[in-house]
């Protein structure tokens, strides 16, 4: 229920029209995501703790956010070359009537 099953729904419409190589390449982004939100945890953690060394983190969620940025640059490149995604127009145009 909710706007959480809206949002399954759109990526499930966009990766219908995905390659294998699109969707290797949002599996790549997606993990790089999930790596970045867990540093950003672990940061948080060993702050809360009032651990002396928490800035170490700093260093690691900048090389994550690179490898986060790099993937979803590599997806985007991917879907504007091959026109893989994006297709269906309908999830085109209802998406930019949510977009505020
Ligand atoms: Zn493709």
């Amino acid at each position: 229920m909710g706007s959480g099953d809206v949002a399954k729904n759109s990526v499930e419409s966009a990766i219908g029209g995905m390659c294998t190589e699109a969707r290797q390449l949002l599996d790549s982004f997606g993990l790089a995501v999930q790596e970045l939100l867990l540093l950003h945890d672990m940061q948080f953690t060993a702050i809360l703790e009032g651990d002396p060394e928490a800035s170490r983190f700093d260093l690691l969620i900048h090389l994550a956010n690179e490898k986060k940025h790099n993937a979803k640059y590599a997806y985007m490149t991917h879907l504007e070359k091959h026109g893989c995604s994006f297709r269906n127009e309908n999830y085109t145009s209802r998406s930019r009537k949510n977009d505020r």
